[in-house]
C-alpha cells in the first residue's frame, strides 16, 4: 500500500514535471566558426569544442529537404504535439511482436530532444524525451523545431547538420540542393555510424532511390525530375575535408577571434587564377631550385585582400608549406628604397631630377657596393631609384638619418623592425631590416592612393580602418611616375609578356645572399606583392627579384587587369609648390643656370639647395685661365658659366669614357692658391713599413689608411699607385688591400691638391 507520505512525494514530482514545462528549453550545441569568401563560397569550417563540424542554425530550410525528411521520419509532424500516438501504438505492437525494441516511434521533436540529451535508449529515457518534446512543442513553432533538427542532426563522422553536410558532400549551401541530394541527406542520419558515404555506397544509393520513388508517388516530385534524380550519382568522398586558402583562413581566424561567421574578402575568381598561375610558375622555377612562393593581392583603393597565397602547397611539409610567407618577416632587400626617396624629396633638398653621386664611398667602416659592383659617377635621383643602385641610396639615407627613416617605417606598419636604428645603421636601406608582404603591400598601395596608407581589409564587414596620410600627394605621384618608367634595364625582358600595357608602378628587391626575391607592383585596380625564396632560410643560386619574382608579378597583372588602359588616371594633387630647377643638376635654379624648368614639389620642404653644378668664373680672354682679383688684368676679363663636378665623379666618368668638359684651371702664375693645403695623410706616414701577417706576393691583406682635413665637410679622394680607390667624407678612413711590396698612397682634395705617402709592406 502507498503511504500518505509517498503519495505526497509522487504528486509533488508530477506537479514539478508539469511546472518545468512552463520554462522554455535551452538551446545547446556549439557552432563551428565558418569563413566564406566575398561571394559566399565556403573557405573553411573549424572544428567546434566537440571536434565536430557544425554550421549554426538557420531558419531558411530547403523545402525539398524538409519534404524528404518528414516523409521518411515523421509524416504527421505538423499534426502531432511532439508525440505521435498513432506511431506509438504501432511501435508497441511491433515491439511486442518482436520481443525487443525495434521501432522507436520517435517524432522529429523527440529526436531533437534525444540529440540534445543523448544517452541510453531506456524506457525512462524515452519518458524524459517525451517530456522534453512536450516542453519544446509548447514553446516553439513547428518550423523552429524543424530548423533545430536540421542543425543538430548527425550526418556521419563529425559532420553535424544539413548545411554542414551540403558543403561537405556537395560543395555548396543547402539552398542549391537537388531532390537526390535531399533524399540522401534525409537517409544519412538513420544510422550515421554505419550507413555512410565511404562504405555501403550501393545500399545507400538503393535506399535513396526508393525514397525518391516514394516521394514521387506521394506527389512531391514529377516524373521527369524523378528520372533525372535517379540518375544522379552519389557524391565522391575523400577522407579529409580540404579547405581553400588555408593560410588566409588561419590569419582571419586569429585576427577576428570573437566572430563565428566570417565573411572574408577573398574573391574566388582572383584566388583561382592566382593559384593556377603561381603553381604553374612554381613548377617551372622549382626545376632549378628549392623555392617557395607567396603572393598577396589587394584591391588598391579599399585594401581588401582578394587573393592570398601563403605558400605553393600548404600540405607539402617537405618544403615547409605550412609557413605563411605572406605574414613571414624577411629581409627587405631594395624593396624599401622608394619610400626613402619619397621622404628625401619631401624634406629636400632632393628633387626627382637631382643629380646624385654614385662613386666608391667609405661610410664609417661601411663601404656599400652596387649589385653589379659598377659605378655610374653621377645620375638623376629617379634613375638611381629605377636602377636600384645601393650607393646613392646609402648616401641619401645618411643625409636623411637612419633614425628618422626607421621611425617612419615603424609608423607605416613595419612591425618586423625589432632592432634599434643604431643597430641597423645605413644597411637598413639595403635589406638590413625585415618586413612581410602583408606590411609592404599597403605601403605600395599608398603610392596610388595619393600618399594615404591603405590598411589591409581581411573581412567584408570590418569597419573601415584609419588610412593615414604618410606622404604628400605630390610625393606619391613622383615616386609612382618613377616606378612606372619603362626606361629601365630590367623592363626589357618583361614588356613582351606584359602585353596589356597597363601602367604598373613596380619595384623589385633581392636580399643579401639571394635568400629573398621580391616584386611589388601597384596600379589603380590591384596592388600585388610577390615573394620567392626558401622557407628554410637558405640562399638560392641566381635568385633575384627581377629574375624570379617580377615575371610572376607581371603574369598576374596581365591576367587580372580587366579594363586595360582606362585604369591609369592622371593624379590630382592639390597641395604643391612649383619650383624652378636647373635642368642639369635638378636642384633649385640660380640665375646662372642656362636651362631651367618648373617642377611640382611637396610643400614645407626643410631644405632647398640651389644648383652647385653651375659656377660662374672670370677668365682671361687672352690666356683662357681662370683669374682672380690677385692676378687679373682688368681689361682682359670675361664672365663664363662652367659645369663643376667633384674629383670622385670626374674620376668615375673618366673611367667610363663620359668625362665632362674639363674645368678651367686657375692662372698658374697666381700666388693665391699655393698655401691652400688643408689636409695630410696620417696613416701610413711617408716611408712607413707595414707588417701585415699573411700578406705575400700572392695574398693580399687589408689595412685602413687615414687622412685628416681642416674643414669638417671636406671630401678627399684616395689613390693607390695612381689608381683611384674611393673617396671619404667627415672621417677620412680608407680600406686598402695589398700584398707585400712597395706602394704609394695618394690623397687629393676638391681643389685638386694632391699629397702622397710611400710605404712598404712585409709579411713578417
Ligand atoms: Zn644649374
Ligand atoms: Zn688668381
Amino acid at each position: 500500500m502507498f503511504s500518505r507520505k509517498r503519495v505526497i512525494i509522487f504528486s509533488g514530482l508530477i506537479l514539478l514535471t508539469f511546472l518545468t514545462l512552463l520554462f522554455p528549453p535551452q538551446t545547446q550545441g556549439e557552432d563551428s566558426r565558418i569563413l566564406f569568401d566575398s561571394k559566399g563560397e565556403l573557405l573553411r569550417v573549424w572544428l567546434n569544442k566537440n571536434e565536430q563540424y557544425k554550421f549554426p542554425k538557420s531558419e531558411k530550410i530547403s523545402e525539398k529537404y524538409k519534404a524528404a525528411v518528414l516523409y521518411f521520419e515523421d509524416k504527421r509532424f505538423y499534426g502531432h504535439f511532439g508525440i505521435d500516438p498513432i506511431a506509438v501504438i504501432r511501435a508497441i505492437k511491433q515491439n511486442v511482436q518482436a520481443g525487443r525494441i525495434e521501432s522507436g516511434a520517435s517524432t522529429i521533436t523527440m529526436q531533437v530532444a534525444r540529440l540534445k540529451n543523448p544517452g541510453k535508449r531506456t524506457f525512462f529515457a524515452k519518458l524524459r524525451e517525451a517530456h522534453a518534446a512536450l516542453r519544446m512543442e509548447l514553446w516553439k513553432s513547428k518550423d523552429e523545431i524543424f530548423a533545430e533538427y536540421s542543425s543538430i542532426v548527425p550526418m556521419g563522422g563529425n559532420i553535424v547538420g544539413i548545411e554542414t553536410a551540403c558543403w561537405r558532400f556537395f560543395g555548396h549551401g543547402s539552398e542549391e540542393i537537388t531532390w537526390a541530394q535531399a533524399a540522401l541527406l534525409a537517409l544519412l542520419p538513420n544510422r550515421p555510424s554505419a550507413l555512410n558515404l565511404e562504405k555501403e555506397r550501393e545500399l545507400l544509393l538503393e535506399r535513396r532511390n526508393n525514397l525518391l520513388k516514394s516521394l514521387a508517388k506521394a506527389g512531391y516530385i514529377g516524373t521527369e525530375i524523378l528520372n533525372s534524380a535517379l540518375e544522379e550519382p552519389l557524391p565522391k568522398m575523400n577522407t579529409n575535408w580540404r579547405f581553400k586558402t588555408p593560410h588566409y583562413a588561419e590569419s582571419v581566424s586569429s585576427l577576428f577571434q570573437d566572430q563565428t561567421i566570417l565573411h572574408g574578402t577573398i574573391d574566388g575568381k582572383v584566388q583561382e587564377r592566382l593559384e593556377r598561375i603561381a603553381k604553374n610558375y612554381g613548377q617551372k622555377i622549382r626545376e632549378h631550385s628549392d623555392v617557395n612562393i607567396s603572393v598577396l593581392i589587394t584591391e588598391t583603393q579599399t585594401g581588401k585582400i582578394r587573393g592570398y597565397l601563403g605558400s605553393l602547397e600548404y600540405y607539402d611539409s617537405l618544403s615547409k608549406g605550412m609557413i605563411d610567407g605572406v605574414r613571414a618577416h624577411r629581409s627587405t632587400g631594395s624593396i624599401l628604397k622608394p619610400f626613402l626617396y619619397a621622404l628625401a624629396i619631401e624634406r629636400g633638398p632632393y628633387t626627382p631630377e637631382s643629380l646624385i653621386e654614385d662613386v666608391p664611398i667609405w661610410f664609417r667602416g661601411f663601404s656599400p657596393q652596387n649589385a653589379d659592383k659598377s659605378h655610374s659617377g653621377i645620375l638623376p635621383l629617379k634613375e638611381a631609384l629605377t636602377r636600384s643602385l645601393n650607393i646613392p641610396a646609402v648616401k641619401i639615407l645618411s643625409d636623411y638619418g637612419v633614425e628618422d627613416f626607421h621611425f617612419w617605417l615603424k609608423n607605416a606598419g613595419l612591425n618586423g623592425l625589432f632592432r634599434t636604428p643604431e643597430e641597423y645603421g645605413l644597411s637598413l636601406i639595403l635589406g638590413g631590416g625585415e618586413a612581410s608582404l602583408q606590411e609592404l603591400v599597403p605601403l605600395y598601395s599608398m603610392l596610388m592612393n595619393n600618399g594615404k596608407r591603405t590598411e589591409l581589409r581581411w573581412i567584408e564587414d570590418s569597419v573601415s580602418q584609419k588610412n593615414e596620410q604618410l606622404l604628400q600627394e605630390v610625393t606619391a605621384y613622383h615616386i609612382r611616375e618613377i616606378l612606372t618608367s619603362v626606361k629601365r634595364p630590367d623592363f626589357e625582358q618583361y614588356h613582351l609578356q606584359f602585353n596589356n600595357q597597363i601602367p604598373v608602378a613596380w619595384k623589385t628587391g633581392t636580399s643579401y645572399g639571394s635568400r629573398d626575391a621580391w616584386a611589388i607592383g601597384v596600379n589603380e585596380q590591384w596592388t600585388i606583392g610577390v615573394w620567392v625564396g626558401n622557407f628554410k632560410g637558405g640562399s638560392v643560386a641566381n635568385l633575384s627579384g627581377s629574375s624570379a619574382a617580377a615575371p610572376l608579378l607581371f603574369s598576374l597583372f596581365n591576367n587580372l587587369s580587366d579594363n586595360k588602359k582606362e585604369l591609369w588616371k592622371k593624379p590630382l594633387y592639390s597641395n604643391y609648390e612649383s619650383i624652378e630647377i636647373c635642368r642639369l643638376s635638378g636642384y633649385k635654379a640660380t640665375n646662372i643656370c642656362p636651362r631651367k624648368r618648373n617642377v611640382a614639389l611637396p610643400i614645407n620642404r626643410m631644405q632647398n639647395q640651389t644648383c652647385s653644378c653651375h659656377k660662374e668664373i672670370i677668365i682671361s680672354k687672352i690666356y683662357g685661365f681662370e683669374v682672380c682679383s690677385l692676378c687679373w688684368n682688368a681689361e682682359d676679363t670675361l664672365h663664363i658659366v662652367e659645369e663643376h663636378y667633384s674629383p670622385a665623379v670626374r674620376s668615375v666618368l673618366r673611367k667610363t669614357g663620359r668625362e665632362p668638359k674639363a674645368e678651367t684651371l686657375h692662372n698658374p702664375h697666381c700666388s693665391a692658391k699655393k698655401e691652400d693645403v688643408q689636409f695630410s695623410i696620417v696613416y701610413p706616414e711617408n716611408g712607413a713599413r707595414l707588417f701585415l701577417p699573411g700578406s705575400d706576393a700572392l695574398s693580399n691583406m687589408g689595412f685602413v689608411a687615414i687622412a685628416a682635413h681642416k674643414q669638417r665637410d671636406a671630401e678627399l679622394q684616395w689613390f693607390l699607385n695612381g689608381a683611384f680607390l674611393g673617396s671619404t667624407k667627415d672621417e677620412h678612413k680608407m680600406a686598402v688591400t695589398v700584398g707585400s711590396g712597395e706602394y704609394r698612397i695618394g690623397v687629393q682634395d676638391s681643389l685638386g691638391i694632391y699629397l702622397e705617402a710611400k710605404f712598404r709592406v712585409r709579411a713578417k
